[in-house]
């Protein structure tokens, strides 16, 4: 498994600062925060914010804000569509006549219709609290030009992500000569907020944060890569979809059917909601007709600057990173702690870790939600990510890491009897040769007399690794008991196996381990036993007993030298 390979090199490395499994967890983090800056939680965080949008409690009713809309069935009751110039000047003026503070007209009037082009012209210019809508984005749509631009006129183009859904609000925009632009929201909160001696005061510094009094608005930037930062924006912190406002039909107020004080005091926004003129965009909540993203956005900016209802503040990215990194190392240590209860049993095991990811998950995703109701979009989305990531990453390395161990012999980290038996089992079944090889070490038992037993156990790690190395991959070597140590050879007739034999008696011959009280030699030595045979010939086991007695046969020849089973 290369991964683990991977991995294993990379803590192996990481064990010299004795923390294998927190530089696994920092290696997570480091992925998960560098996909992250390339955007590919993106589409996922903001539906999660849109999630959040729809969950959270009302916050009743805006009662600075008026709307008069028109569907398709005040447009047939009306007769025409655009409506005359006559039709919208009666509007205004009734609507002026109930003392708004401002009005917005989300209608493109920049050709005159129909009869009343004088009349409509002269409401205009007498009403300067009205505001009219222009289209700046190709193709646009001019303001009429006989009302003064800077003050009566507002951009209502809108910024939509990727996914279609209107999450920003924009405020401002730079044309490309130069020339700033301000949008119809902010052009109506601000001439609302002018009654209450708000006005905006403009940062000096480089975070082109705009004081508006009780609301501190920072410019939104994604920090993604691909996404359009243009313009000055901020995140919508939408108060509802179209019913917390107030909305009056325009065929209604045409007929003067609403409270004498209904205008007062108020905005009134007028716009269309009928299906026909498609002026709808994607909210978090759905389908919005286009003046009620106006709505939410002045509603934003009025109740931030007056009530200090907070602005959607993201957070800095080392925070995000940190975030990140925590949730990692909690994955990569709770995951350990967990493996390291080894009383549990298999499905015991794996309820507790389902648990455990979620339990972990799901509260992760309410911190996410109790940040937001504090108005913090804290990314969540790299956050579960790098928890899970890690967790599962953990769960892979450490079980293959506890599989690994309990196949290995401690003393000479060779395979042990264990593994051996698998081994031999797994390959001992085709009509093909294989051969085994038993060697236990000449008079070790005197070696352990005349050096202690510490010296004895440098003494197996030494040969241990001379046999191992004598095996080609696909061969094993394992310790077999005490001294005595075993190698399969999938596939290997007598001849082969014999050679290998030798070989290893020869190599640990060349350890050259003086052994003063040996009766063979004057350094430690090594006999091997070696049986081949075929599935057809007998089992496992007998396989084992022959290679034994040819073992021992080479002991009875002086030690020291590989014997096969035909030779006993
Ligand atoms: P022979 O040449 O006939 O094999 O003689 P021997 O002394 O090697 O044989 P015997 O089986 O009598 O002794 C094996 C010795 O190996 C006994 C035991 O103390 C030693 N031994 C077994 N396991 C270990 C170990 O893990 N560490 C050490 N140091 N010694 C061990
Ligand atoms: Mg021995
Ligand atoms: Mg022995």
């Amino acid at each position: 498994m290369n991964l683990l390979r991977v991995l294993n090199k990379f803590v192996s490395a990481a064990n010299r600062f004795r923390s294998s499994i927190f530089a696994l967890a920092i290696l997570i983090a480091i992925i998960i925060f560098t996909a992250q800056t390339t955007g590919i939680f993106e589409l996922l965080e903001s539906n999660l914010l849109d999630k959040f949008f729809q969950i959270r409690a009302s916050e009743g009713m805006e009662a600075r804000i008026v709307m008069i809309t028109f569907d398709d069935v005040d447009i047939s009751k009306i007769g025409k569509w655009p409506f005359s110039d006559a039709v919208v000047a009666k509007m205004i003026t009734k609507v002026r006549n109930g003392k708004p503070r401002v009005i917005g007209l989300d209608v493109y009037r920049n050709i005159p219709v129909d009869s009343g082009f004088e009349e409509l012209k002269s409401v205009l210019q007498s009403t300067p609290n009205l505001i009219v809508a222009e289209k700046i984005v190709q193709p646009s749509v001019s303001p009429p030009n006989y009302i003064s631009y800077d003050q009566q006129v507002g951009f209502v183009d809108v910024m939509v992500d990727e996914d279609g859904i209107v999450r920003r609000g924009l405020l401002s925009v730079e044309k490309d000569g130069g020339e700033i632009v301000y949008s119809f929201a902010i052009k109506i909160a601000l001439q609302y907020l002018r009654a209450e001696n708000i006005s905006p005061q403009i940062s000096t510094g480089s975070d082109r944060a705009v004081t508006l009094g009780k609301a501190k608005i920072l410019p939104y930037q994604s920090g993604y890569e691909f996404t359009d930062d243009g313009g000055y924006q901020t995140l919508m912190n939408y108060r509802c979809r179209t019913d917390c406002f107030q909305s009056i039909s325009m065929t209604d107020v045409l007929a003067g059917k609403y409270p004498q004080n209904l205008f007062e005091n108020r905005i009134v926004l007028i716009g269309s909601t009928a299906e026909s003129l498609r002026d709808f965009f994607l909210s978090p909540y759905g389908k919005i007709p286009g003046v009620y993203i106006h709505a939410n956005l002045i509603s934003q900016i009025v109740n931030g600057a007056i009530n200090g209802r907070p602005f959607l503040q993201t957070s800095p990215k080392w925070i995000e990173g940190i975030l990140v990194l925590l949730s990692s190392f909690v994955g990569v240590n709770g995951i350990s702690s967990f493996l390291r209860l080894g009383s549990l049993g298999k499905s015991q095991f794996i309820i507790g870790i389902i648990t455990f990811l979620s339990i972990s998950v799901f509260g992760l995703l309410v911190i996410s939600y109790l940040s937001f109701l504090l108005s913090l979009w804290l990314p969540i989305v790299p956050t579960v990510f790098s928890f899970l990531f890690s967790s599962v990453i953990s769960i892979i390395y450490l079980s293959e890491k506890f599989r690994y161990a309990s196949n290995i012999d401690e003393l000479t980290q060779i395979a042990n009897r264990r593994y051996f038996d698998r081994f031999l089992h797994k390959n001992f079944n085709t009509k093909k040769d294989l051969s085994v090889i038993l060697c236990d070490i000449d008079h070790f038992k005197l070696y352990n007399d005349s050096y202690g037993h510490q010296s004895g156990d440098l003494c197996l790690k030494q040969v241990a690794s001379a046999i191992a190395k004598s095996v080609r991959s696909g061969e094993l070597a394992g310790r077999y008991g005490g001294e005595e140590f075993a190698v399969v050879l999938p596939d290997a007739d007598f001849e082969a196996a014999l050679s290998v034999a030798e070989r290893i008696v020869m190599n640990v011959r060349s350890l050259n381990i003086p052994h003063k009280s040996s009766k063979t030699s004057n350094i430690v030595t090594l006999s091997c036993g070696i049986a081949t045979m075929t599935v057809e010939d007998g089992s496992s086991l007998d396989l084992l007993i022959r290679a034994d007695r040819a073992l021992y046969k080479a002991k009875e020849l002086g030690r020291d030298r590989a014997v096969g089973s035909d030779q006993v």
